[in-house]
């Protein structure tokens, strides 16, 4: 079977898996939506004090870990803190293939998005390795980003960014340092990015490594400016 039947395949059992088994609240458990019209307003929003630059909820700015070492990321913001049902609802997104719930998560992203505008003018979604995405089937932050490029205006680029080293699962190592370490050279352009003031989405940050390291990437290729929009936070 060639590629392109593959992928035409697993997108038409994606939308059929989507319709076999509706969305439950990842709240709340009800039928419907993948977060509820009484959950929607209750998620556990990040507010201030946050690190200005890798967004580390209740720190003051710079926090510990940026002044002894900065992100390539221009700065880090989002709605949510990663708990509760945010972090359900990303769960059943990323990883159960409820492939349907970007439209609402990229929405969520879309309203944060008009109400404190993250600086930039292109939208670029945190790509996966080719094994990775070959494995999960969809890149989920592309899913968001293309959803919040749309819905706001705003150009979409899925094709610049690329992830060239398949390092191990960021959850399997500990500390901020490691992290970024791990991730250095992970991430390469495929063209070059004069003056590009981009806007990179992700799901979740943890420390913001994974964002620093697509920002370094994109500034070497001659981007401006690399902030991160995300959905939710790591407390
Ligand atoms: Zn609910
Ligand atoms: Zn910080």
């Amino acid at each position: 079977m060639s590629l392109a039947a593959k992928s035409l395949l697993s997108k038409i059992t994606g939308s059929a898996l989507d319709l076999l088994f509706p969305m439950s609240c990842a709240g709340c458990g009800k039928e419907g939506d993948l977060l509820c019209p009484t959950c929607l307003p209750n998620l556990p929003r990040l507010t201030s004090p946050f690190c200005q630059r890798c967004g580390a909820p209740g720190h003051q700015s710079p926090c510990r870990w940026c002044e002894e070492r900065p992100l390539n990321i221009d700065g880090i913001r989002g709605p949510f803190l990663f708990e509760g049902s945010i972090r359900n609802a990303v769960h059943s997104f990323k990883y159960r293939g409820v492939r349907a719930a970007a439209a609402q998560l990229g929405d969520l992203l879309s309203i944060y998005q008009q109400d404190h505008p993250v600086p930039g003018g292109v939208i670029l979604p945190v790509p996966l390795h080719s094994r990775q995405l070959r494995k999960r089937g969809y890149n989920q932050s592309a899913l968001l980003a293309r959803r919040l490029a749309k819905s706001n205006h705003l150009p979409f680029d899925d094709s610049l960014l690329m992830r060239i080293k398949d390092t191990r699962p960021q959850v399997a190592t500990t500390s901020r340092r490691q992290r970024i370490d791990n991730l250095s050279d992970s991430y390469k352009c495929r063209a070059s990015a004069p003056g590009w003031a981009i806007i990179l989405v992700d799901d979740v940050a943890t420390t913001g490594s994974t964002l620093s390291a697509c920002a370094a990437a994109l500034k070497d290729s001659g981007a401006s400016s690399a902030w991160g929009l995300i959905l939710a936070r790591e407390t």
